[in-house]
């Protein structure tokens, strides 16, 4: 167990982002992307693909992770591209808005934007969960991705997508993520609702809902000790997943050719799991 945020470069064993195996065909040339979270876990193996398929990232991340940070942006620039670092917490209004801005200016403009970053704390019972702790959870979760969006779409043209980190808790709620399950629910939500309200301006709005995946979140209070014993053993496949396991589908979420799927949540979570 890590104290929140947590680390990747502490994980034993380490998670999988892609760093060796992942393998670019040119599928985003020249977009601009804007990950939050973007240092480890989902949002790490985001990042490594698509400055692998020619995308130019920054990737945001709290303070705390400079660490894990630093590993990424290396990685981005060993491919020839552009890599831009925001340090920051997303809880903060003015900073969510500051973040788009310094990304625009960065990148030269924005057209791939990843909601990614989330808070998930496990607590027992609800009496357990603080209005702090509840606020956190919303904030983050909730919050964020509204300021952000909002500060994004005046640098969105048609053909830029929209992706969001939903999860399997959005469908089939865990006794001990009151608070979490509750924002997973409203992620999924946002991206149909979104998705409506943004087609005709040419934008496509679509979420990712990843079953239990290896990563800092869950080792720094996440899961409960009990859940990490036998994390992922239940699913189908036995087994957690890796964040690699989930770099192509943002890939293919992002991907100018999959121009028909927009309001979609596509599901990766070892056989279990909706949907
Ligand atoms: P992770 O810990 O690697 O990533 C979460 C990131 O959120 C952190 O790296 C951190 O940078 C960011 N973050 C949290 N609070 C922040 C704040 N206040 N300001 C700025 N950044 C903040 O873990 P992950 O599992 O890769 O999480 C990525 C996404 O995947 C999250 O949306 C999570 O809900 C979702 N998810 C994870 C699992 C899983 O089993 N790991 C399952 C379903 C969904
Ligand atoms: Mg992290």
């Amino acid at each position: 167990m890590q104290d929140w945020p947590g680390l990747a470069s502490q994980m034993r064993p380490p998670p999988d982002h892609g760093e060796t195996s992942y393998k670019g065909s040119g599928r985003l040339v020249g977009r601009k992307a804007l990950i939050t979270g973007g240092d480890s876990g989902m949002g790490r193996a985001a990042a490594i693909a698509f400055a692998r398929e020619g995308a130019d990232v920054a990737i945001n991340y709290l303070p705390a992770e400079e660490e894990d940070a630093q590993q990424v942006l290396v990685l981005i620039e060993r491919e020839g591209r552009k890599a831009v670092a925001i340090p920051g917490d997303l809880r903060d209004e003015s900073f969510c808005r500051q973040m788009v801005q310094d990304a625009v200016a960065a990148l030269g403009g924005l057209d791939i934007l990843v909601n990614n970053a989330a808070r998930q704390q496990s607590h027992e019972s609800l009496a357990d969960i603080s209005s702090e702790e509840f606020d956190a959870t919303m904030k983050t979760n909730i919050y964020a991705p509204f300021w952000t969006i909002q500060a994004a779409l005046p640098h969105l043209k048609p053909g830029a997508t929209i992706i969001a980190t939903t999860s399997e808790q959005a469908y089939d709620p865990s006794a001990d993520l009151y608070d979490y399950a509750q924002t997973k629910a409203a992620t999924m939500n946002y991206v149909k609702s979104l998705a409506k309200q943004l087609a005709p301006k040419g934008i496509r709005v679509n979420g990712v809902a990843p079953g239990p995946i290896w990563t800092p979140l869950q080792v720094s209070g996440g899961a409960s000790m009990e859940k990490l014993a036998k994390f992922g053993g239940q699913t189908p496949m036995g087994r957690p997943g890796q964040p690699a396991e989930l770099a192509s589908i943002y890939v293919q979420l992002a991907d100018a050719n999959a121009s028909y799927a927009t309001g979609q949540v596509y599901g990766a979570a070892g056989g279990a799991g909706q949907p």
